[in-house]
């Protein structure tokens, strides 16, 4: 059996200790929500901090403010569950609800939040094992180690991200607000998030994640496919977010953003480009699933065979745009 490390629990009542407690305890402290991600990790010895600051009493982070006339605001701390079955959520953002849908497992989904979802470490074959396990392999790049067992002789880490989350709120031009000592800032969830393994995220280790802010909903459609080994409890190994916005019959803005398959989400921006100023048909989206084939790249560090995933981005691009007819 694996057991956690020994560690010092805090469970601050507002943001502003919260922060505080983050700023005091330096770069041995990591907040913790749900701890879906966060205390496996801390078994498997990939990640050791010291303090741990629970986010889950912060009566802020646990509401959901708003509709899709006026824009909504989801809590970091809101369950991946209560995001499933929150009415507004599937009335006005379904997308969102679909992709949390495919998230683990009912119980997990309980656990894990939103924010945490969003904020999840890289994930590798190499990586995810136990101690024994990567000490076996003489560790890598990412944790204890001096050697990238993916591209060996490269400086990067190719960790992928694995959020299903993640995609979506980045086709749908979703905003996250962080707060710490230092004030509050807000980020287009397009820019959090960094080509590299180790450092994957553009945010500092003491922000705060406060809330997810969801654009109106003027017009625009979004869908989400995910390629998994079995039907629940697998992380995307490909994931698809499809966003289109039409105007008299034809598409006026338009994304797809592949998940899964890199350090960080990755928008095709030719296939975005290929279904602009034409109506949505399916010659249009046999172009773009084409153009979702070509430049995806995954990287052999995670369930199935990497040219078999890059053919599925094809057929996963596909479904998500005729989801959309
Ligand atoms: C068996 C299994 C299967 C899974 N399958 C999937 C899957 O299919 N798809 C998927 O997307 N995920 C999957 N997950 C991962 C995880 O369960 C979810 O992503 C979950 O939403 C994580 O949320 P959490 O609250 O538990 O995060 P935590 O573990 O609490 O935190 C995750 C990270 O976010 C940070 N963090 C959390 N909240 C904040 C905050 N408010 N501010 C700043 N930092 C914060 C933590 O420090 C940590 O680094 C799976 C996990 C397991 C164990
Ligand atoms: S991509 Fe390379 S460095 Fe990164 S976790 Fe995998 S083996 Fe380690």
């Amino acid at each position: 059996m694996m057991r956690l490390p020994k560690f010092e629990y805090r469970t601050p009542p507002t943001i502003a200790e919260a922060v505080k407690i983050m700023a005091d305890v330096g770069p041995v402290g990591q907040f913790v929500a749900g701890g879906t991600d966060l205390y496996p990790n801390m078994k498997r010895r990939q990640q050791m901090p010291k303090t741990v600051i629970s986010v889950m009493r912060l009566d802020e982070l646990h509401r959901i403010i708003g509709d899709g006339s006026h824009g909504l605001h989801i809590g970091a701390s809101v369950t991946l569950t209560d995001i499933c079955e929150n009415e507004i959520i599937n009335r006005d953002y379904p997308v969102v609800a679909q992709a949390a849908r495919t998230i683990s497992t009912p119980l997990l989904r309980n656990m894990g939040t939103i924010g945490g979802n969003l904020l999840l470490d890289t994930r590798c074959n190499y990586y995810n094992q136990n101690y024994e396990w990567r000490k076996g392999i003489n560790f890598c790049l990412k944790k204890d180690g001096d050697i990238c067992w993916v591209a060996i002789g490269s400086s990067k880490c190719w960790a992928v991200q694995s959020s299903d989350l993640v995609p979506v709120m980045v086709a749908i031009g979703a905003k996250l607000k962080f707060a710490s000592t230092l004030g509050e800032r807000v980020v287009d969830a397009a820019g959090l998030y960094n080509d590299d393994g180790i450092d994957y995220l553009r945010k500092r280790p003491d922000e705060l994640l406060v809330s997810i802010e969801l654009p109106t909903t003027n017009g625009w459609r979004a869908s989400y496919q995910k390629l998994r080994r079995r039907g629940a409890f697998d992380f995307p190994v490909l994931g698809v977010a499809a966003f289109i916005k039409q105007e008299n019959g034809s598409v006026d803005a338009a994304k797809i953003i592949l998940g899964g398959i890199a350090p960080s989400p990755v928008e095709i921006k030719e296939a975005g480009s290929l279904l602009i100023g034409k109506p949505l048909d399916e010659d249009q989206i046999q172009a773009a699933a084409e153009a979702a084939y070509v430049k995806a790249r995954p990287l052999d560090n995670t369930d199935f065979v990497y040219q078999w995933r890059k053919q599925m981005a094809r057929q996963y691009t596909l479904r998500a745009l005729r989801e959309l007819l």
